[in-house]
C-alpha cells in the first residue's frame, strides 16, 4: 500500500542542501558526528542520531522544524520528524 505523502513534505518546493559539510554544531564542540542532515526550514546542516550529539534531532525540539533531507552523498531521502515519514526521491 502507498503511505500518504505527509503535508510538511507536500510543502516543499526546492530542497535546501548542506553548505557546508560539517555539523556546524560538533564544529564549536570540537564534537564528531557520523552522518549529516539539512533542515528543510531554516537550511541548517546538522548531525544525525547515530552521532554523540544528535544536533538534528536538537535542533527539531528546539524549533520544531519539521523535515530534514540527509546531507550524505548518494542518500536522496527525506524524514518528518512529526509525522515520523520517511520518503525516497
Ligand atoms: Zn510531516
Ligand atoms: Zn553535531
Ligand atoms: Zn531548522
Amino acid at each position: 500500500m502507498t503511505q500518504a505523502i505527509c503535508a510538511h513534505i507536500q510543502s516543499i518546493e526546492e530542497l535546501k542542501t548542506a553548505e557546508k559539510y560539517a555539523c556546524e554544531e560538533c564544529i564549536k564542540t570540537g564534537s564528531r558526528w557520523v552522518h549529516l542532515r539539512t533542515c528543510q526550514t531554516c537550511g541548517v546542516t546538522l548531525c544525525c542520531n547515530d552521532s554523540p550529539k544528535k544536533h538534528m534531532t536538537a535542533h527539531n525540539h528546539a524549533t520544531g522544524h519539521p523535515v530534514i533531507i540527509s546531507a550524505e552523498p548518494g542518500e536522496r531521502w527525506l524524514w518528518c520528524f512529526p509525522d515520523e515519514q520517511f520518503v525516497e526521491y
